[in-house]
């Protein structure tokens, strides 16, 4: 049987929303993986596509891979981004009605499904930027994602120079896209209240963006502990929905 979540913790988290204008959410995987997103390492497909060649999912994710081996890193690309039907979630839809009622200034996101702006989000900062841009290695023409998606893995060629085309997401070995994360610091500097949602927070830059926040309101939901889970005002081990969803009935 499902453990539940403690009324009194709920009430809680939504008495600080409520008192809070300026809410900033930080997440990770954990939001996207109640979407069906799967995790790099599922056991159903992945490695599938990947044992042919005797990679990690990570070494074809790799910006030295796809310079060398286009042809596979598109066959995983297509799978397992761009061929994927996930819809918006409990948790992008309470961020989005958040930010609706003018009390969420940021959404900061280390995925890149576009997941957030499906359910509405406006302001949404990318640190890893997003399956939904295409744009050509040379000449940096965008290319329409559903004429990407079109190829069913094959590789993108520029119309207008011959480039191959590659995805708007940072690749391993590629550094983080620094106007985002100045964005975030800013927004996470700025917030009267910080909810993180969704990672263990020890991968950087979580770990070093947090350390911004100067508030004293901030929420942890994540399955596992983190490294943060002192510091915080409230911290759940919950399902991130759950906890999202109740905390909305509750406002
Ligand atoms: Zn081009």
């Amino acid at each position: 049987m499902k453990r539940g979540i403690a009324v009194n913790k709920i009430e809680q988290f939504a008495d600080m929303v409520r008192r809070s204008e300026r809410i900033v959410f930080f997440g990770g995987a954990g939001v996207s993986t109640e979407s069906g997103i799967k995790d790099y390492r599922s056991p159903d497909g992945i490695y599938q596509t990947v044992k042919a060649y005797d990679v990690s999912p990570e070494t074809i994710l790799s910006r030295e891979f796809f310079n060398a081996h286009p042809e596979v890193f598109y066959r995983f690309h297509y799978e397992y981004f761009l061929n994927v039907t996930a819809a918006e979630n409990r948790t992008h839809k309470v961020l989005a009605e958040l930010e609706r009622q003018g009390k969420l200034s940021a959404v900061i996101t280390q995925n890149i499904d576009g997941l957030h702006q499906a359910a509405g989000s406006e302001h949404v900062i990318e640190l890893h930027g997003t399956v939904s841009l295409h744009y050509c290695t040379q000449c940096r023409e965008l290319m329409d994602t559903a004429d990407v998606k079109a190829l069913r893995g094959a590789v993108p060629h520029c119309a207008e120079c011959g480039g191959i085309v590659r995805p708007d997401v940072v690749l391993y070995g590629e550094p983080l896209p620094q106007a985002a994360i100045n964005e975030a610091l800013d927004e996470i500097a700025a917030a009267d209240m910080l909810i993180v949602g969704g990672t263990s927070l020890v991968v950087y830059p979580a770990a070093g963006l947090l350390r911004y926040f100067g508030g004293d309101r901030m929420v942890i939901i994540n399955r596992d502990e983190t490294p943060f889970d002192t510091q915080a005002s409230l911290v759940f081990h919950d399902s991130i929905g759950d906890v999202m969803e109740r905390m909305m009935q509750a406002l």
